[in-house]
């Protein structure tokens, strides 16, 4: 008898096994099947087929259905995930499910399934639009646009069209709707170049010349140069030869909404159809995708982090742009690494793979270091030349204004501002104010499921936790004692808008946060506005941290420097260094002279002079030193226990014991260092109180043997069922 071991949606680390009927076709290892699980039926996954089990034979329960009679997964996708199933220690079922699109695991068919049209009919082709429709201007709308063409249904908001309007005209015998195939055709016999290629930069060439030559087998390029130096033209340089051989290509960025330019530079150079994985999309726009890279149907498919699941027919080339963003990291479930996975997927595929960066990550250049992967400068910006002066200005010595600037900062933006140039303040907190207190009796306002203050919005005459999106009503008076004292502390994005705008009144000022950007279209509308230059104050938030483009800022200002010099996070410093070199390369583009000023308490911390007189990589060179010397990674192998519980005691017991297991360990060596039982930086979050273990390590494979062999009898721990416990491989956040 046949018996199938089959993976399920469920937090358990082990597959289920099940019989196959006599007659039922034999299900493809990587296919969906349908079974039963408890009391009800559930969608699994293929692992494997034999003819035992340690389960009584006649106490295994049939398959009740075979849905797919091929692999849903590449080959190489397979490889990788069954790899990472054992790196990262996460249940088979469960990362199987997350490397396939909603539909497929709610058990819809892998098929495009077609989409609704909507089109004007006969009749309301040769309707008199104004005589018609004069008293229904959403009508007269819509019908207008149908005439020139379809809309796809899902298309109806995007275009503005009214769905109430549209039905009274179907009403009308004047439009319907329909269910379009969608056009699939092989895009490689036409596949031509639009030849809008720009004359390359020698350093340009040369880093293209190099990842040609290896075309066919697995590199791991590191493509290292400023925002502005190319590195965009070399990805696209590069893949013409990759889509020209018939091989497609995969380019991950961090977040997609933050970089609308870069797919388009990617349509407009290419004659072939690009995919891009956005929020926006619905499953079955997800699934459309999905399918047409597996069946070769696009040439280029552009996502985030979970883009990396895409199956293609033959890749060609993967592309990692801004390679150190830590959204590459799954902050939640399971916790991947996306681009540390896809080196390996480049490895199984035996194809090159780019990591771009103007500031790349610790990890990435000890690789360089240690001759994993190899690195190409790019060292200029094409039509720049660099005059930029830095400077820290010191909040203990300088003069201040009332309302709380510093006085030589105002001096230096009206000098810009009166220039005619644009003026940024980088400010990566928002809200009115991070802070709520009674001048009373000292109260402080708190969410009440975390041990995190309420942020202050004025905005929305609100309270929101910054943690768990709990909000409520700004209160009138201190919950304590009752006075109306309440007082708000410390600056947001939306105070500094505030009391900026009178000390400037004719400046237009622009803020980009998450707050003035949560409408569709908004985040373009403001690049739009900065961009068409002259005067103007911008209010920035790490949204502004990807490379665009803004010719008119000269100065550049960060007004909280402080927190990362005094962190409890050792990448705090690294992550602090980049996105001050991201921020400060917006200064002085287009060969004007720019000026960078950073607000501390402490100009004489050595982090901020080096930060200051060094460039990126010689900055990024010497933490990488600092990691030598304190034994951290990349120099060593970090392994994070979390678990958390309700009533803060069972999780701290639960590492107590975790702590003693792994101590008195066989595999326990002298190398191993157990750090903790501690409570977490966010401890309470959620109405849950979080505790932590941490485990280092220099050699990798002995820390994962340790755990290998540690799971089964942790997980008989006496505590282990009483809290939620989980592990994080190469933790960001420690
Ligand atoms: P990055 O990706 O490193 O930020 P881009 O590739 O986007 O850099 O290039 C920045 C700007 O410089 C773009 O406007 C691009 O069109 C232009 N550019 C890039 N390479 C060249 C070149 N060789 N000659 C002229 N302009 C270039
Ligand atoms: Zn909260
Ligand atoms: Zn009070």
């Amino acid at each position: 008898m046949n018996v199938v071991n089959v993976a399920l949606p469920v937090p358990l680390a082990r597959t289920f096994d099940y019989f196959l009927p006599a007659n039922t076709i034999i299900p493809a290892i990587g296919g969906r099947v349908l079974v039963t699980f408890g009391q009800r039926q559930a969608i699994g996954i293929v692992t494997a087929i034999c003819y035992h089990s340690d389960v009584a034979l006649n106490k295994l329960k049939p398959i009740i259905k075979v849905l797919d009679s091929v692999s849903l997964f590449s080959n190489s996708l397979w490889r990788i995930l069954n790899w990472a199933i054992g790196y990262y220690h996460y249940p088979v079922g469960e990362v199987l499910f997350h490397a396939l699109p909603v539909m497929l695991r709610q058990g819809k068919p892998a098929e495009i399934a077609p989409l609704w049209q909507w089109f004007a009919t006969e009749q309301g082709l040769h309707t008199q639009l104004d005589s018609l429709l004069k008293r229904a201007p959403k009508q007269h709308y819509a019908l207008t646009l149908l005439m020139r063409r379809p809309v796809y249904r899902h298309q109806v908001g995007e275009l503005l069209l009214s769905a109430p309007a549209l039905q009274a005209l179907r009403v009308k015998g004047l439009c319907d709707l329909r269910p379009k195939k969608i056009d699939v055709r092989d895009w490689r016999p036409g596949f031509g170049i639009n030849l809008k290629r720009m004359r390359l930069s020698t350093e340009q060439a040369k880093a293209v010349e190099a990842i040609r030559s290896t075309n066919d087998c697995f590199v791991t390029w590191l493509l290292a140069g400023v925002t502005g130096s190319g590195k965009t033209e070399v990805y696209l340089t590069v893949l013409e030869d990759i889509l020209f051989q018939g091989k497609q290509a995969l380019v991950l960025v961090p977040e997609i909404g933050l970089t609308p330019q870069i797919t388009a530079r990617f349509r407009e150079r290419f004659n072939a159809p690009v995919e891009v994985l956005h929020s926006r999309l619905n499953d079955r726009q997800r699934l459309a995708v999905w399918l047409k890279a597996r069946r070769g149907e696009c040439a280029i498919v552009i996502g985030t982090r979970s883009a990396l699941f895409t199956p293609f027919a033959q890749l060609g080339i993967i592309v990692i742009d801004e390679e150190h963003d830590s959204s590459y990291k799954q902050h939640e479930g399971w916790l991947y690494h996306a681009r540390d996975l896809a080196v390996i997927l480049a490895r199984e595929n035996n194809i090159p793979i780019i990591l771009g960066s103007a500031t790349p990550s610790l990890e990435t250049i000890y690789n360089v270091q240690q001759k994993k992967y190899r690195q190409l400068t790019l060292s200029n910006r094409p039509g720049h030349t660099e005059c930029v002066t830095r400077q820290l200005l010191d909040m203990k010595t300088l003069p201040m204004t009332k309302n709380g600037f510093l006085v030589p900062l105002i001096d230096k933006m009206s000098k810009h501002l009166q220039a005619g140039n644009q003026v940024m303040l980088f400010l990566n907190r928002r809200g009115f104010a991070p802070v709520l207190l009674c001048h009373e009796c000292g109260w402080i306002a708190e969410c009440q499921f975390c041990n995190h203050y309420y942020t202050l919005h004025q905005q929305y005459r609100k309270l929101r936790c910054h943690h768990c999106n709990n909000q409520r009503l700004l209160p009138y008076q201190c919950f304590q004692c009752g006075t109306t004292q309440l007082v708000a502390i410390g600056l947001g994005t939306e105070q500094l808008e505030a009391v900026l705008t009178p000390l400037f009144p004719d400046i237009p000022v622009t803020r980009i946060d998450r707050d003035t950007t949560a409408h569709f279209g908004a985040f373009e509308n403001y690049l739009a506005q900065v961009q068409r230059g002259g005067a103007r104050i911008l209010i920035g938030t790490e949204m502004l941290v990807k490379g665009h483009d803004f010719p008119d800022v000269t100065l550049v200002t960060l007004l909280d420097v402080d927190g990362a010099l005094f962190s409890s996070n050792f990448r705090a410093t690294e992550r602090f260094a980049q996105l001050y070199t991201q921020v400060a390369g917006y200064a002085g583009r287009e060969g004007k002279k720019g000026e960078v000023l950073l607000q501390t308490h402490h100009p004489e911390h050595p982090f901020l002079q080096k930060l200051l007189h060094n460039n990126y990589m010689d900055f990024a060179n010497q933490m990488l030193d600092e990691r030598r010397q304190a034994d951290l990674p990349p120099f060593t192998n970090h392994i994070l226990f979390r678990a958390d519980d309700r009533d803060n005691r069972q999780a701290l017991l639960f590492l107590d014991q975790l702590c003693q297991l792994l101590d008195s360990s066989p595999l326990r060596d002298n190398n191993l260092w157990l750090m903790g039982p501690i409570p977490t930086l966010d401890h309470k979050r959620g109405g849950r109180f979080r505790w932590q273990l941490l485990l280092s390590h220099p050699s990798r494979s002995h820390l994962q043997r340790l755990i290998v062999v540690s799971l089964p009898l942790i997980n008989n721990l006496s505590h282990a069922s009483k809290v939620k416990w989980w592990l994080d491989v190469d933790p960001l956040d420690v």
